[in-house]
């Protein structure tokens, strides 16, 4: 039985040696290098060649790298009878919640202001944002989002959520679909997208629902590039009405050298280093639903090509 990695432009060694490790007589193949690609029923990919699964007639499992899964989704060709799976790593969700709140705080009390000030031997304070007068909303309440909610509650911010569907939670009061979303960001000072890419949610953070956050809010793109249309948070930045940004991910990556995020005073820009998959970890949850399709089992994190998540 084997796995084939198809990859268009990402390493995959770390993923060949940490499957190896756990299962030695499995054997891993990596696209394109495949005798008999009609043999191969399983797929671990991240942004694979569109079309590329023409070549492999009898795939039945096409696994993600990663949580997110629009790498996937954007090829119209394919195969209709392949489950497509997400990635629901604990260190992958773990890790996001830390990126998160350590952005959170890196708002609240500025940090970057002190470190400039020290170059200039300036003594100077100003005043910072209290978690008492700080309400949070995050968009998307999946794994990552519920976890980020968790992690931000626990350090006494007031957090909210915005889901497709309804949710009932404790101690977080969770907005639904588009008819709420307007109270949802009313709220909102802080407010962190991580939902996933979809024909639903491209564009999503746009001069009509930013401009729907209060006054002074900052906005947190952690998911990805396209939920963001780029001039129209400039433009709030600009006319004074939003704060800040953060920004981990964008349209095209890397950031082009010229793009006007670069240099703009009230945008942090990362990498898209918010959390990085780990294959020592993530590679038990791949070869359990690699064990399931050979069961003829249900397999897990399973993901729907309909709502594309
Ligand atoms: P999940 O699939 O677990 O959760 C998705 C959430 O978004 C759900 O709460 C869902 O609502 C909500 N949602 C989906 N569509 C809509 C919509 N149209 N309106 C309102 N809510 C919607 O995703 P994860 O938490 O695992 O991951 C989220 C994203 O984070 C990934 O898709 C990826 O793009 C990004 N990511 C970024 C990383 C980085 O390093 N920057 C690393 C890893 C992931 P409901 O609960 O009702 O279904």
């Amino acid at each position: 039985m084997s796995i084939v990695i198809i990859t268009a432009g990402k390493e995959t060694i770390g993923w060949e040696k940490a499957l190896k490790a756990k299962r030695p007589e499995l054997e891993v193949l990596v696209h394109p290098d495949v005798a008999a690609k009609d043999k191969v029923e399983f797929a671990l990919t991240w942004g694979h060649p569109l079309g590329v699964f023409k070549e492999y007639p009898n795939i039945r499992c096409i696994a993600s790298m990663g949580a997110g899964v629009d790498h996937i989704l954007r090829d119209p060709e394919l195969p209709v009878s392949a489950i497509i799976t997400k990635l629901e790593d604990p260190n992958l969700t773990r890790d996001m919640g830390l990126f998160v709140v350590a952005l959170v705080l890196n708002h609240m009390r500025d940090l970057t202001f002190y470190k400039q000030n020290q170059q200039q031997h300036n003594w100077s304070h100003k005043r910072y944002l209290t978690t008492d007068n700080t309400t949070i909303g995050i968009m998307g309440m999946g794994t990552l989002g519920a976890h980020a909610a968790a992690e931000l509650t626990k350090l006494g911010f007031k957090v909210n959520g915005w889901a497709r569907t309804e949710k009932q939670l404790a101690t977080i009061k969770v907005y639904k679909g588009a008819e709420e979303l307007n109270s949802f960001l009313a709220k909102s000072d802080i407010l962190i997208c991580l939902l996933p890419l979809t024909s639903q949610t491209e564009n999503i953070l746009n001069r009509q629902t930013l401009s729907k956050l209060p006054k002074n809010a900052f906005v947190i793109n952690v998911a990805r590039g396209r939920h963001l249309v780029d001039e129209d948070l400039i433009a709030l930045l600009d006319n004074g009405h939003l704060a800040g940004a953060s920004l981990d991910v964008f349209r095209e990556e890397p950031l082009p050298e010229d793009h006007p995020f670069w240099s703009h005073p009230k945008i942090n820009i990362t990498p898209h280093i918010a959390s990085i998959t780990d294959p020592a970890s993530a590679v038990s949850q791949i070869l359990d639903n690699y064990d399931r399709l050979q069961r003829r089992e249900p397999l897990k994190n399973v993901v729907s090509p309909e709502l594309g998540y």
